[in-house]
Protein backbone atom coordinates (compact mmCIF):
# COMPACT_ATOMS: atom_id res chain seq x y z
CA UNK A 1 0.00 0.00 0.00
CA UNK A 2 1.44 3.19 -1.16
CA UNK A 3 1.29 6.38 1.10
CA UNK A 4 0.65 9.90 -0.17
CA UNK A 5 3.50 12.17 0.40
CA UNK A 6 1.90 14.04 3.00
CA UNK A 7 0.30 10.77 4.64
CA UNK A 8 4.22 9.52 4.43
CA UNK A 9 5.24 12.60 6.54
CA UNK A 10 2.80 12.29 8.87
CA UNK A 11 3.59 8.95 9.17
CA UNK A 12 7.63 10.02 9.67
CA UNK A 13 6.12 12.11 11.84
CA UNK A 14 5.24 9.73 14.46
CA UNK A 15 8.74 8.26 14.56
CA UNK A 16 9.79 11.86 15.54
CA UNK A 17 11.30 12.32 12.26
CA UNK A 18 11.26 16.06 11.38
CA UNK A 19 9.12 17.64 8.81
CA UNK A 20 7.81 21.01 7.70
CA UNK A 21 4.33 22.03 9.11
CA UNK A 22 1.91 21.71 6.64
CA UNK A 23 -2.01 20.68 5.56
CA UNK A 24 -3.68 18.97 2.70
CA UNK A 25 -6.26 21.59 0.47
CA UNK A 26 -8.43 19.65 -2.36
CA UNK A 27 -9.77 22.99 -3.47
CA UNK A 28 -7.52 26.58 -4.70
CA UNK A 29 -9.72 28.58 -1.50
CA UNK A 30 -8.55 25.94 0.93
CA UNK A 31 -5.20 26.03 -0.13
CA UNK A 32 -4.85 30.08 0.19
CA UNK A 33 -6.21 29.19 3.72
CA UNK A 34 -4.31 26.71 4.90
CA UNK A 35 -0.84 29.04 2.92
CA UNK A 36 -2.37 31.81 5.22
CA UNK A 37 -2.25 29.79 8.11
CA UNK A 38 1.40 28.15 8.19
CA UNK A 39 2.46 31.65 6.77
CA UNK A 40 4.80 32.91 4.23
CA UNK A 41 6.96 31.63 1.92
CA UNK A 42 4.86 27.78 1.34
CA UNK A 43 5.82 25.42 -1.22
CA UNK A 44 2.56 23.91 -3.29
CA UNK A 45 2.70 20.41 -3.66
CA UNK A 46 0.64 18.00 -5.83
CA UNK A 47 -0.18 14.90 -4.04
CA UNK A 48 -0.04 11.76 -6.66
CA UNK A 49 1.71 8.29 -6.07
CA UNK A 50 4.01 8.88 -8.68
CA UNK A 51 7.97 10.81 -8.54
CA UNK A 52 9.59 13.41 -10.63
CA UNK A 53 6.67 15.92 -9.74
CA UNK A 54 8.96 18.61 -9.41
CA UNK A 55 10.04 18.54 -12.96
CA UNK A 56 6.28 17.72 -14.15
CA UNK A 57 5.83 21.47 -12.01
CA UNK A 58 3.56 20.20 -10.08
CA UNK A 59 5.76 21.44 -7.16
CA UNK A 60 6.14 25.42 -6.80
CA UNK A 61 7.09 27.94 -4.10
CA UNK A 62 4.70 30.65 -3.16
CA UNK A 63 5.54 34.00 -1.42
CA UNK A 64 1.82 35.69 -1.28
CA UNK A 65 -1.87 34.33 -1.41
CA UNK A 66 -2.12 35.37 -4.98
CA UNK A 67 0.95 33.31 -6.23
CA UNK A 68 -0.62 30.21 -4.03
CA UNK A 69 -3.61 30.66 -5.55
CA UNK A 70 -2.07 30.85 -9.22
CA UNK A 71 -0.25 27.68 -8.29
CA UNK A 72 -3.15 25.82 -6.74
CA UNK A 73 -5.44 26.25 -9.59
CA UNK A 74 -2.84 25.26 -12.28
CA UNK A 75 -1.53 22.39 -10.22
CA UNK A 76 -5.13 20.71 -9.00
CA UNK A 77 -6.58 18.72 -11.89
CA UNK A 78 -2.98 18.57 -13.43
CA UNK A 79 -1.87 15.11 -15.06
CA UNK A 80 1.45 13.73 -14.03
CA UNK A 81 2.51 10.52 -15.46
CA UNK A 82 -1.09 9.73 -16.26
CA UNK A 83 -2.24 10.56 -12.55
CA UNK A 84 -4.53 13.06 -12.05
CA UNK A 85 -4.11 15.75 -8.80
CA UNK A 86 -6.77 16.07 -6.55
CA UNK A 87 -5.31 17.03 -3.34
CA UNK A 88 -2.47 19.61 -2.69
CA UNK A 89 -0.11 19.77 0.16
CA UNK A 90 1.08 22.94 1.49
CA UNK A 91 3.86 23.31 3.88
CA UNK A 92 6.44 25.92 5.17
CA UNK A 93 9.42 26.09 2.33
CA UNK A 94 12.71 25.59 3.44
CA UNK A 95 16.10 26.97 2.72
CA UNK A 96 18.40 24.55 0.97
CA UNK A 97 21.93 24.32 1.24
CA UNK A 98 22.34 20.61 0.51
CA UNK A 99 19.45 17.71 -0.47
CA UNK A 100 20.54 14.18 0.63
CA UNK A 101 19.14 10.71 -0.23
CA UNK A 102 18.15 7.94 2.35
CA UNK A 103 16.27 5.20 2.46
CA UNK A 104 15.44 1.23 3.93
CA UNK A 105 14.01 -1.55 2.10
CA UNK A 106 13.99 -5.43 1.74
CA UNK A 107 17.13 -7.06 -0.15
CA UNK A 108 15.39 -10.35 -0.75
CA UNK A 109 18.38 -11.78 -2.31
CA UNK A 110 20.85 -11.30 0.63
CA UNK A 111 17.84 -11.85 3.61
CA UNK A 112 18.90 -8.61 5.04
CA UNK A 113 17.54 -4.92 5.32
CA UNK A 114 19.20 -2.44 2.67
CA UNK A 115 19.72 0.98 3.63
CA UNK A 116 20.93 3.19 1.40
CA UNK A 117 22.47 7.16 2.10
CA UNK A 118 23.91 9.59 -0.27
CA UNK A 119 24.80 12.60 -0.48
CA UNK A 120 23.69 13.07 -3.75
CA UNK A 121 19.82 13.55 -3.15
CA UNK A 122 17.15 15.45 -4.88
CA UNK A 123 17.48 13.64 -8.17
CA UNK A 124 16.43 10.18 -9.47
CA UNK A 125 18.24 7.72 -7.83
CA UNK A 126 18.39 5.37 -10.50
CA UNK A 127 20.02 7.88 -12.02
CA UNK A 128 22.84 8.64 -9.48
CA UNK A 129 23.19 4.44 -9.04
CA UNK A 130 23.81 4.14 -12.98
CA UNK A 131 25.90 6.99 -13.67
CA UNK A 132 27.88 7.55 -10.02
CA UNK A 133 27.14 4.19 -8.18
CA UNK A 134 30.22 4.73 -5.53
CA UNK A 135 28.16 7.97 -4.38
CA UNK A 136 25.19 5.67 -2.82
CA UNK A 137 26.56 4.11 0.80
CA UNK A 138 24.82 1.07 1.54
CA UNK A 139 24.52 -1.45 4.65
CA UNK A 140 22.73 -4.38 5.13
CA UNK A 141 21.26 -4.72 8.63
CA UNK A 142 20.59 -8.37 10.29
CA UNK A 143 17.22 -7.87 11.29
CA UNK A 144 17.14 -9.53 14.76
CA UNK A 145 20.74 -7.78 15.61
CA UNK A 146 18.91 -4.19 14.16
CA UNK A 147 21.33 -0.70 13.71
CA UNK A 148 23.14 -0.09 16.04
CA UNK A 149 24.15 3.83 16.67
CA UNK A 150 27.95 3.07 15.53
CA UNK A 151 27.11 1.55 12.41
CA UNK A 152 24.56 3.99 11.80
CA UNK A 153 27.47 6.64 12.44
CA UNK A 154 30.25 4.50 10.23
CA UNK A 155 28.13 4.24 7.38
CA UNK A 156 26.93 7.97 7.70
CA UNK A 157 30.72 9.07 7.79
CA UNK A 158 30.85 6.59 4.46
CA UNK A 159 28.46 8.93 2.64
CA UNK A 160 30.67 11.84 2.91
CA UNK A 161 27.61 14.40 3.96
CA UNK A 162 28.56 17.40 5.16
CA UNK A 163 30.36 17.70 8.72
CA UNK A 164 27.13 19.35 10.32
CA UNK A 165 24.76 17.26 9.37
CA UNK A 166 26.37 13.52 10.81
CA UNK A 167 24.74 14.09 13.94
CA UNK A 168 20.95 14.98 12.22
CA UNK A 169 21.65 11.93 10.24
CA UNK A 170 22.55 9.56 13.06
CA UNK A 171 19.56 10.65 14.46
CA UNK A 172 17.00 10.76 11.92
CA UNK A 173 18.35 7.50 9.98
CA UNK A 174 18.03 5.67 13.30
CA UNK A 175 14.56 6.91 13.48
CA UNK A 176 14.20 5.86 9.68
CA UNK A 177 14.60 2.46 10.87
CA UNK A 178 12.42 1.91 13.53
CA UNK A 179 9.45 3.81 11.39
CA UNK A 180 10.43 1.00 8.56
CA UNK A 181 10.70 -2.02 10.86
CA UNK A 182 8.28 -0.84 13.46
CA UNK A 183 5.59 0.31 11.30
CA UNK A 184 5.96 -2.21 9.21
CA UNK A 185 6.93 -0.43 5.99
CA UNK A 186 7.68 -2.70 2.85
CA UNK A 187 10.16 0.27 1.82
CA UNK A 188 10.87 3.89 2.98
CA UNK A 189 12.45 6.94 1.33
CA UNK A 190 13.60 10.66 1.95
CA UNK A 191 14.41 12.10 -1.48
CA UNK A 192 15.21 14.89 -0.51
CA UNK A 193 16.33 14.80 2.86
CA UNK A 194 17.84 18.08 3.22
CA UNK A 195 20.75 20.60 5.51
CA UNK A 196 19.29 23.80 6.06
CA UNK A 197 21.71 26.95 6.26
CA UNK A 198 21.04 26.70 9.95
CA UNK A 199 22.92 23.01 10.22
CA UNK A 200 19.43 21.42 10.62
CA UNK A 201 18.34 17.89 8.84
CA UNK A 202 14.83 17.14 7.78
CA UNK A 203 12.96 15.45 5.55
CA UNK A 204 11.12 17.15 2.37
CA UNK A 205 9.78 14.39 0.32
CA UNK A 206 8.54 11.25 2.29
CA UNK A 207 7.77 7.83 -0.10
CA UNK A 208 6.57 4.94 2.13
CA UNK A 209 5.02 1.56 1.28
CA UNK A 210 2.99 -0.04 4.00
CA UNK A 211 3.25 -4.11 4.31
CA UNK A 212 -0.67 -4.90 3.38
CA UNK A 213 0.27 -8.14 5.54
CA UNK A 214 0.96 -6.02 8.52
CA UNK A 215 -2.26 -4.20 8.18
CA UNK A 216 -4.34 -6.58 10.82
CA UNK A 217 -2.38 -5.13 13.53
CA UNK A 218 -2.89 -1.54 12.23
CA UNK A 219 -6.02 -0.74 12.30
CA UNK A 220 -5.44 3.10 11.96
CA UNK A 221 -4.58 2.18 8.38
CA UNK A 222 -7.96 1.81 7.59
CA UNK A 223 -8.25 5.91 7.33
CA UNK A 224 -5.49 5.77 4.53
CA UNK A 225 -7.21 3.53 2.77
CA UNK A 226 -9.95 5.16 2.69
CA UNK A 227 -8.75 8.07 1.34
CA UNK A 228 -8.23 8.01 -1.90
CA UNK A 229 -7.77 5.22 -4.99
CA UNK A 230 -6.94 6.60 -7.97
CA UNK A 231 -8.13 3.90 -10.14
CA UNK A 232 -11.52 3.11 -9.89
CA UNK A 233 -10.85 -0.70 -11.22
CA UNK A 234 -8.75 -1.26 -8.54
CA UNK A 235 -11.04 0.07 -5.62
CA UNK A 236 -13.53 -2.39 -6.90
CA UNK A 237 -11.44 -5.26 -7.44
CA UNK A 238 -9.72 -4.52 -3.75
CA UNK A 239 -12.87 -4.59 -2.32
CA UNK A 240 -14.08 -8.41 -3.93
CA UNK A 241 -10.75 -9.83 -2.38
CA UNK A 242 -8.86 -9.75 -5.93
CA UNK A 243 -5.25 -9.64 -6.95
CA UNK A 244 -5.74 -6.77 -9.82
CA UNK A 245 -3.26 -4.36 -11.50
CA UNK A 246 -4.92 -1.89 -13.83
CA UNK A 247 -2.94 -1.43 -16.99
CA UNK A 248 -3.44 0.53 -20.17
CA UNK A 249 -4.32 -2.12 -22.79
CA UNK A 250 -7.50 -3.41 -24.45
CA UNK A 251 -7.49 -7.33 -23.51
CA UNK A 252 -8.59 -8.21 -19.87
CA UNK A 253 -6.75 -10.48 -18.38
CA UNK A 254 -7.97 -13.16 -15.94
CA UNK A 255 -5.71 -16.30 -14.82
CA UNK A 256 -5.05 -18.26 -11.65
CA UNK A 257 -2.08 -17.75 -9.97
CA UNK A 258 0.26 -14.85 -9.85
CA UNK A 259 2.87 -16.68 -12.10
CA UNK A 260 0.53 -17.54 -14.41
CA UNK A 261 -1.45 -14.04 -14.76
CA UNK A 262 2.38 -12.57 -15.40
CA UNK A 263 3.67 -15.06 -17.99
CA UNK A 264 -0.47 -14.07 -19.64
CA UNK A 265 0.45 -10.38 -19.62
CA UNK A 266 3.45 -11.40 -21.55
CA UNK A 267 2.13 -13.35 -24.04
CA UNK A 268 -0.39 -11.36 -25.00
CA UNK A 269 2.32 -8.51 -25.63
CA UNK A 270 4.07 -10.89 -27.44
CA UNK A 271 1.47 -11.47 -30.18
CA UNK A 272 0.88 -7.73 -30.64
CA UNK A 273 -1.59 -6.86 -27.95
CA UNK A 274 -2.14 -5.21 -24.60
CA UNK A 275 -2.88 -6.14 -21.13
CA UNK A 276 -5.62 -4.05 -19.68
CA UNK A 277 -4.82 -5.55 -16.60
CA UNK A 278 -3.00 -8.38 -14.56
CA UNK A 279 -5.75 -10.16 -12.70
CA UNK A 280 -5.11 -13.28 -10.20
CA UNK A 281 -7.81 -15.40 -8.81
CA UNK A 282 -5.99 -17.53 -7.01
CA UNK A 283 -6.00 -21.67 -6.55
CA UNK A 284 -9.95 -22.33 -6.98
CA UNK A 285 -11.92 -20.70 -10.04
CA UNK A 286 -15.25 -20.76 -8.58
CA UNK A 287 -18.50 -19.10 -10.10
CA UNK A 288 -17.80 -16.22 -7.68
CA UNK A 289 -14.70 -15.54 -7.88
CA UNK A 290 -15.00 -16.03 -11.96
CA UNK A 291 -18.00 -13.22 -11.44
CA UNK A 292 -16.46 -11.23 -9.49
CA UNK A 293 -12.97 -10.93 -12.00
CA UNK A 294 -15.51 -10.27 -15.21
CA UNK A 295 -17.36 -7.94 -13.27
CA UNK A 296 -14.19 -6.01 -12.05
CA UNK A 297 -13.10 -6.39 -16.02
CA UNK A 298 -16.31 -5.29 -17.17
CA UNK A 299 -16.14 -1.79 -15.72
CA UNK A 300 -13.14 -1.12 -17.94
CA UNK A 301 -13.73 0.55 -21.10
CA UNK A 302 -10.71 0.06 -22.83
CA UNK A 303 -11.35 -3.93 -22.59
CA UNK A 304 -12.36 -4.96 -25.84
CA UNK A 305 -11.72 -8.81 -25.11
CA UNK A 306 -11.09 -10.90 -22.38
CA UNK A 307 -8.65 -13.81 -22.19
CA UNK A 308 -9.34 -16.40 -19.16
CA UNK A 309 -6.05 -18.46 -18.61
CA UNK A 310 -6.66 -20.98 -16.11
CA UNK A 311 -4.33 -23.72 -15.58
CA UNK A 312 -6.22 -26.61 -13.09
CA UNK A 313 -4.41 -27.94 -10.11
CA UNK A 314 -6.49 -29.36 -7.11
CA UNK A 315 -9.68 -27.55 -9.05
CA UNK A 316 -11.10 -29.80 -11.50
CA UNK A 317 -11.47 -28.55 -14.94
CA UNK A 318 -15.10 -29.31 -15.24
CA UNK A 319 -14.96 -27.43 -12.15
CA UNK A 320 -13.68 -24.20 -13.63
CA UNK A 321 -15.97 -24.80 -16.88
CA UNK A 322 -18.87 -24.31 -14.59
CA UNK A 323 -17.57 -21.89 -12.85
CA UNK A 324 -17.07 -20.05 -15.90
CA UNK A 325 -20.77 -20.62 -17.74
CA UNK A 326 -22.62 -19.77 -14.54
CA UNK A 327 -20.78 -16.62 -14.09
CA UNK A 328 -21.62 -15.82 -17.46
CA UNK A 329 -24.73 -16.06 -16.75
CA UNK A 330 -24.65 -13.55 -13.97
CA UNK A 331 -22.47 -10.75 -15.68
CA UNK A 332 -23.48 -9.19 -18.98
CA UNK A 333 -20.32 -9.06 -20.53
CA UNK A 334 -19.61 -6.08 -23.09
CA UNK A 335 -16.74 -8.02 -24.65
CA UNK A 336 -15.75 -11.18 -26.42
CA UNK A 337 -13.79 -14.09 -23.93
CA UNK A 338 -11.64 -16.36 -25.28
CA UNK A 339 -10.83 -19.13 -22.62
CA UNK A 340 -7.67 -21.15 -22.19
CA UNK A 341 -8.36 -24.51 -20.14
CA UNK A 342 -5.44 -27.38 -19.36
CA UNK A 343 -4.93 -29.04 -16.61
CA UNK A 344 -5.97 -31.28 -14.25
CA UNK A 345 -9.20 -32.60 -16.45
CA UNK A 346 -8.76 -30.34 -18.86
CA UNK A 347 -10.63 -32.38 -21.66
CA UNK A 348 -14.06 -32.80 -19.50
CA UNK A 349 -13.85 -28.87 -18.73
CA UNK A 350 -13.29 -28.28 -22.76
CA UNK A 351 -16.45 -30.53 -23.55
CA UNK A 352 -18.37 -28.69 -20.99
CA UNK A 353 -17.72 -25.28 -22.48
CA UNK A 354 -17.57 -26.80 -26.12
CA UNK A 355 -21.80 -26.82 -25.53
CA UNK A 356 -21.83 -23.15 -24.84
CA UNK A 357 -19.25 -21.79 -27.62
CA UNK A 358 -20.20 -18.57 -29.88
CA UNK A 359 -19.25 -15.86 -30.99
CA UNK A 360 -18.69 -14.07 -27.79
CA UNK A 361 -17.59 -17.24 -26.05
CA UNK A 362 -14.51 -18.87 -27.68
CA UNK A 363 -11.88 -21.72 -26.41
CA UNK A 364 -8.46 -23.01 -27.69
CA UNK A 365 -6.34 -25.20 -26.49
CA UNK A 366 -3.24 -23.52 -25.70
CA UNK A 367 -2.31 -20.29 -24.17
CA UNK A 368 -0.83 -18.73 -27.29
CA UNK A 369 -3.50 -19.47 -29.91
CA UNK A 370 -5.92 -18.04 -26.91
CA UNK A 371 -3.61 -15.27 -26.69
CA UNK A 372 -3.95 -14.22 -30.45
CA UNK A 373 -7.26 -14.95 -30.74
CA UNK A 374 -8.26 -12.27 -28.18
CA UNK A 375 -6.03 -10.14 -29.84
CA UNK A 376 -7.17 -10.53 -32.46
CA UNK A 377 -10.97 -10.00 -31.58
CA UNK A 378 -9.51 -6.58 -29.19
CA UNK A 379 -7.84 -5.46 -32.64
CA UNK A 380 -10.85 -5.74 -34.73
CA UNK A 381 -13.35 -4.37 -31.91
P1 LIG B 1 9.46 14.99 -6.40
O1 LIG B 1 9.95 15.79 -7.57
O2 LIG B 1 8.17 14.31 -6.71
O3 LIG B 1 10.49 14.04 -5.87
O4 LIG B 1 9.13 16.04 -5.23
P2 LIG B 1 10.01 16.62 -4.01
O5 LIG B 1 9.12 16.81 -2.86
O6 LIG B 1 11.21 15.78 -3.78
O7 LIG B 1 10.45 18.05 -4.53
C1 LIG B 1 11.26 18.21 -5.68
C2 LIG B 1 12.23 19.33 -5.48
O8 LIG B 1 11.56 20.53 -5.20
C3 LIG B 1 13.16 19.13 -4.30
O9 LIG B 1 14.26 18.29 -4.61
C4 LIG B 1 13.56 20.55 -3.99
O10 LIG B 1 14.66 20.93 -4.82
C5 LIG B 1 12.35 21.35 -4.40
N1 LIG B 1 11.63 21.74 -3.16
C6 LIG B 1 10.66 21.06 -2.52
N2 LIG B 1 10.29 21.67 -1.38
C7 LIG B 1 11.06 22.79 -1.29
C8 LIG B 1 11.17 23.84 -0.32
O11 LIG B 1 10.53 23.88 0.72
N3 LIG B 1 12.09 24.82 -0.59
C9 LIG B 1 12.84 24.81 -1.72
N4 LIG B 1 13.71 25.81 -1.90
N5 LIG B 1 12.77 23.85 -2.65
C10 LIG B 1 11.90 22.84 -2.43
MN1 LIG C 1 11.40 13.67 -4.09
Amino acid sequence: MDLFEYQGKQFFARFGIPVSPGDTADAVDDAVAVADRIGYPVVVKAQVQVGGRGKAGGIQLADTSDEVRAHAESILGMDIKGHVVRRLWIERASDIEAEYYASFTLDRSAKRHLGMLSAKGGVDIEQVAEEDPAAIARIHIDPVAGLSEEQTRAWVAEAGLDERATDGAVDILQKLYRAYTEGDADLVEINPLILTPEGKLHALDAKVTLDGNASFRHPEWDELEGLESIDERERLAHEKGLQYVGLDGTVGVIANGAGLAMSTCDVVNQVGGQPANFLDIGGGASAEVMANALEVINTDDKVKAIFINIFGGITKGEDVANGIVTALGRVELRSPIVIRLDGTNAEEGRAILAAHESDTLISKPTMLEAARAAVELAKGA
